[in-house]
């Protein structure tokens, strides 16, 4: 279109920002489509985005030809805003089956369009404009994008720096009477780690002193779209039991591999002492955000799929190869629990330098500096078991290179 002379155009300014901000994660992703393309799917070693290797169920499939036999109106229809009865029931029922009877019950719950949108209303229910919502650094980029939508300043945490579980004491210094939430996602993206059950514990008994000593209510919106995807009998422990003001934000995206299809929920389970105004709250959010209903097909596919067991092996088995040939060429990294991220030190402790070396023999991983933690190598594992095989050579080039 034309441009305006000497004069700001009329556009949103933040909005206009936010659409020419460059991810560095999708950035590589592109360039390494593009490589492909020029050399060969084979010769490109992209660990660059979280896009599940692992194909979607079959009962998915299933469930989708079943509802295609039903008059249309009936299956694209819009739904009730907070989601179809059943699909609400049936989640509720899944979650008292595996959390106990207290977890959940369906008028708890509301359908939304994947975890970015249940974050997304969890924080526009609870956080005033000019309050602050605590992140764990290293954290999901987008997590910075939403809290400044709803006008609150985000205020990054580090992890411990060994184990990157929580600091508690790092956040205990962070609160303020201007606290609001902090957001914890585990199993972690980008660390891969799970927080225990005593690392929970210490947190939850910080934020009732605290928030007692500062006279508010401090939430924990608890994001868990890797609940599911943990290695070995690690426990992922219910959050809403070990700390009452806690909003669970779940997405089917990575457990059944639907991340274009935009399904999830958030549950303010009844442990929160103002359950059901923050209940009214989210659904209110929902219709700020424009969001009206989740998608109606995958709704009634939830209804069908609801206990289908995440397949964890193909991850296993890249973590494993991975692990073992970066450990014998020397490499460090935080043994990830859960998720299909590695961590991965950067050899010298530029990330940005490493990778520009790395391209060189066609190896993308992703600097860490996104994540808010500088000197680290995120590894999306989420690929295909003879990449991870076939790259390990790259990585012992570039380590040589970088000697
Ligand atoms: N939260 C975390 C920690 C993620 O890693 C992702 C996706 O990668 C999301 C939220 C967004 O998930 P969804 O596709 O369900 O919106």
């Amino acid at each position: 279109g034309r441009l305006r002379e000497n004069r700001e155009t009329m556009v949103n300014q933040k909005s206009l920002a936010y659409g020419v901000e460059k991810s560095s994660i999708r950035e590589i992703a592109g360039y390494a489509m593009q490589r492909r393309a020029e050399i060969g799917a084979q010769n490109v070693f992209d660990f660059s985005i979280g896009n599940p290797s692992v194909p979607a169920p079959e009962s998915v499939r299933t469930s989708i030809e079943a509802a295609m036999q039903l008059p249309p109106q009936q299956v694209h229809s819009y739904t009730p805003a907070i989601g179809i009865p059943q699909a609400r029931e049936a989640i509720a029922a899944s979650l008292r089956r595996r959390f106990g009877d207290h977890a959940a019950q369906a008028d708890d719950l509301i359908l939304t369009c994947g975890a970015a949108a249940s974050v997304s209303m969890a924080l526009n229910s609870i956080v005033s404009p000019g309050e602050e919502v605590i992140v764990i650094a290293p954290y999901f980029p987008e997590y910075r994008v939403w809290i400044d939508h709803a006008q609150a300043t985000c205020v990054e945490v580090l992890a411990d720096e060994k184990t990157f579980q929580i600091d508690v004491d790092a956040v205990c210094a962070a609160l303020t009477s201007k606290t609001r939430a902090v957001i914890i996602n585990s199993p972690n993206n980008p660390v891969g780690a799970v927080y225990t059950r005593e690392n929970l514990d210490a947190f939850a008994n910080m934020l009732r002193k605290r928030s007692t000593e500062l006279g508010t209510d401090i939430y924990v919106i608890s994001d868990e779209p890797y609940r599911e995807i943990v290695f070995g009998n690690i426990e992922v422990p219910w959050v809403p039991d070990v700390y009452e003001r806690t909003i669970v934000c779940y997405s089917y995206s990575k457990s059944l591999s639907l991340p274009g299809e935009r399904i999830g929920w958030v549950l303010v389970p009844a442990s929160n002492p103002e359950q059901k105004e923050i209940y009214a709250a989210c659904a209110g959010a929902a219709r700020l955000l424009g969001f009206v209903c989740a998608p109606a097909l995958f709704q009634r596919v939830i209804i069908d799929c609801v206990d289908e067991p995440a397949d964890v092996e193909a991850y296993a088995k890249n973590r494993e190869v991975l692990t073992e040939g970066l450990t014998k060429l020397g490499y460090e990294y935080i043994q990830p629990d859960g998720a299909f991220y590695l961590w991965v030190h950067a050899p010298g402790g530029d990330a940005q330098a490493f990778c520009d070396v790395a391209k060189q023999f066609e190896l993308l991983p992703v600097p860490s500096d996104s994540f808010g933690c500088p000197g680290w190598l995120r590894v999306s594992y989420c690929v295909a078991y003879q990449t991870c095989v076939d790259s390990l050579a790259a990585w012992e080039k570039t380590l040589a290179a970088m000697n």
